[in-house]
């Protein structure tokens, strides 16, 4: 598949050696519902509301140090100016939306759902020690199938590891081997090392002034 970065708008974007869940937090903006989700699943802290207005965007952002996610240039070149961390996403699909933190922040794309937040509110999951304790809450088929069964503190709902964590580590997968691709078209692996894993189309130097 071949695609065209808009690299004038990755200018000054601080390469990270690694964005990890306890790193990076994130606020997304309204057209990135399904990426907030996804985050969260990944076990990122994701801020995302659909009546967040552009200013509110920022306040958060600014205030709490979340990086700003967004597809409105607009409001991606009024974060810079601020000085507010931000990436704008230019794909549109998740695989490569994941792809691109991957390639632009370093974000480590791990499924693991020990670690996920409840996709709907964002709060850590818990793991539910009896899972008698939430036999009323999961379709019976679910309750009997598994033993480890994951609690939102606040909003209720319960998870368990059902099929759908294999759609989801196959897109974690897929996702990095897209980061490794970007990395290429950015002229640089987004992480030493990185390219080398990729079939050994690491690129040979650095952009300047990203590091
Ligand atoms: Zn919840």
């Amino acid at each position: 598949m071949s695609f065209v970065l808009n690299r004038s708008l990755d200018v000054g974007l601080a390469v990270m050696a690694e964005c990890s869940r306890e790193k990076c937090r994130f606020v997304a903006d309204t057209m990135l519902g399904e990426l907030a989700r996804w985050l969260r699943i990944l076990g990122y802290d994701t801020l995302y509301s659909r009546v967040y207005s552009d200013n509110q965007l920022l306040n958060i952002a600014s205030r709490t140090g979340r990086i700003l996610l967004t597809r409105d240039k607009g409001l991606y070149y009024r974060a810079r100016k601020k000085g507010v961390r931000t990436v704008y996403i230019e794909f549109d699909s998740i695989e490569w939306r994941l792809a691109e933190l991957r390639a632009k922040l370093g974000l480590k794309l791990e499924a693991d759902p020990s670690k996920s937040r409840c996709p709907e509110c964002n709060a850590p999951l818990v793991k539910v020690e009896d899972k008698w304790k939430v036999k009323d809450r999961v379709p019976p088929g679910a309750w009997e199938a598994y033993d480890v069964f994951y609690l939102c503190p606040r909003c209720g709902r319960v998870y368990w590891e059902g099929g759908h964590w294999r759609n989801i580590r196959r897109i974690v997968e897929e996702s990095e081997r897209l980061a490794g691709e970007i990395a290429v078209a950015r002229g640089k692996t987004g992480r030493p090392g990185r390219g080398d894993r990729r079939g050994g189309r690491a690129p040979s130097q650095a952009r300047e002034g990203e590091r």
